[in-house]
């Protein structure tokens, strides 16, 4: 099938806004094995929409439109596809009555010109908008789909995923499915380089690599009738790519590295303590994010100045004079210092130099030291990263979450044994 998308609206022409929604339908389609041949945009104005609309028509199978469904005068999107398809607009009652109860919730007046959004095209299938007024709704016509919805992202999000794709795999057949594995610790060309002759060779099952700062994300997707029959037909090539990751691959459920790392210490119990120096209280907000860690994360202490490394993680004042604030030496001190005072399993420290100043040849932007501590010493790596200031704390603070991972799953080996 292929489709169009014909964004709606004198502000997007103008620069005001940018077409967000243009891009988050092409990947939903995509991600369903529609091809989207064309993205296009038009003002508020009726002539041109309708010029639009029948150019959409002519070139694709289906066209999603969104923007213009309010209650003004400029909102034509509609009425233009009604007079395109030579369909009548009919009063919804239930989308009126809808409108209606919304208005009362927000405890405010409703005008006559919202009864304009309870009209739709006689014979489509109605969007219940959970998140605005406007209902959108999916019109057929000779085999051709035509799919309106609100502008707003925040309504026209949850109805292209909760009703238009379940509708449109529906009639497609085919359920569309992926899986993601996501990987750390190797660069997006080393992994392609270890995969090559898989994508190469792909047929029914494609592969594809996606990289993000220091994490790469392989895809594989398949076209089945059900879901476990695509499942099924993923699996032995998940295995094979799982096979030449090994270890760097952290999750085959598309789950960020936080998320992994902080989900191995609470199901292992393991409890945490942080000292930040360059990030601040990165590592401490993203392990926050994550439900259920108060079991085992204690604190984070971000000691930012050398007054705080000797005061709260008691960092001697003669290696932070020898060594430096940035040094292996501190680092291993800062993290035995802070599983000290917490009294928890591992303590985990970070100092380094983020940039854009405070550079030297001997220790040059990028260096970071990130140190964990257990009860039988302490492991402490350099890191040498490059980029800018969020960049380099963003990886910092990846590392650790991979470093965490790796020890849990050690640990979780040797006990075993
Ligand atoms: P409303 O009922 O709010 O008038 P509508 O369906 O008529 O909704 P528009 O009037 O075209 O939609 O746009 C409303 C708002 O939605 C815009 O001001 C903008 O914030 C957002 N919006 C519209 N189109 C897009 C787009 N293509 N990408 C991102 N945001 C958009
Ligand atoms: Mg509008």
């Amino acid at each position: 099938m292929k489709a169009e998308i014909l964004a709606v609206g004198t502000e997007l022409l103008m620069g005001q806004i940018t077409n967000t929604n243009a891009q988050y339908i092409s990947q939903k389609l995509n991600s369903i094995g529609i091809d989207v041949y064309y993205h296009s945009v038009v003002g508020d104005n009726s002539g041109r929409l309708k010029e639009s609309l029948l150019n959409a028509l002519n070139r694709c199978d289906l066209v999603i439109m969104a923007g213009g469904l309010g209650p003004t005068q400029d909102d034509l999107t509609k009425e233009t596809v009604a007079d395109v398809l030579e369909k009548k607009l009919v009063l919804h009652e239930e989308s009126l009555e809808r409108i209606k109860l919304f208005f009362d919730r927000m405890k405010r007046e409703m005008t006559d010109n919202n009864i304009k959004q309870a009209y739709l095209p006689e014979g489509c299938t109605v969007i219940e908008n959970n998140n605005g007024t406007a209902p959108g709704c999916i019109v057929e016509k000779d085999a051709k789909i035509v799919v309106m919805l609100p502008g707003p992202p925040k309504e026209m999000k949850p109805m292209l995923d909760d009703t238009v794709i379940p509708y449109l795999e529906q009639k497609s057949g085919y359920k569309t499915v992926s899986k993601y594995l996501r990987v750390f610790g190797i660069g997006e060309s080393q992994l392609e380089d270890r995969i090559m002759d898989l994508v190469d060779a792909q047929k029914e099952v494609t592969i594809a690599t996606y990289a993000k700062e220091g994490q790469v994300t392989v895809r594989l997707t398949t076209k089945c009738k059900t879901y476990e029959e695509a499942i099924f037909k993923i699996k032995p090539v998940e295995e094979e790519i799982a096979g030449r990751l090994g270890d760097n691959l952290y999750s085959t459920e598309d789950e960020e590295l936080e998320y992994v790392a902080s989900k191995l210490l609470i199901e292992h119990g393991i409890t945490i303590s942080l000292a930040e120096s360059c990030t601040g209280g990165m590592i401490a907000s993203r392990l926050t994010d994550v439900p259920g860690i108060s079991k085992v994360f204690n604190r984070g202490i971000v000691s930012y100045s050398n007054e705080a490394k000797m005061e709260n993680l008691s960092v001697s004042p003669e290696t932070l004079e020898k060594y430096g604030a940035v040094s292996r030496q501190t680092a291993i001190e800062m993290a035995e210092g802070v599983r000290k005072t917490a009294k928890t399993d591992l303590g985990i420290s970070v100092t380094g130099i983020a940039g854009p100043d405070g550079g030297t040849d001997q220790k040059p932007v990028g260096l970071v030291y990130v140190a964990l501590a257990d009860k039988s010493g302490c492991d402490c790596r350099e890191l040498r990263l490059t980029g800018n200031r969020d960049r380099i704390r963003n990886m910092t603070t990846l590392y650790v979450f991979d470093m965490i991972r790796r020890y849990v799953l050690g640990a979780v080996r040797i006990n075993k044994e």
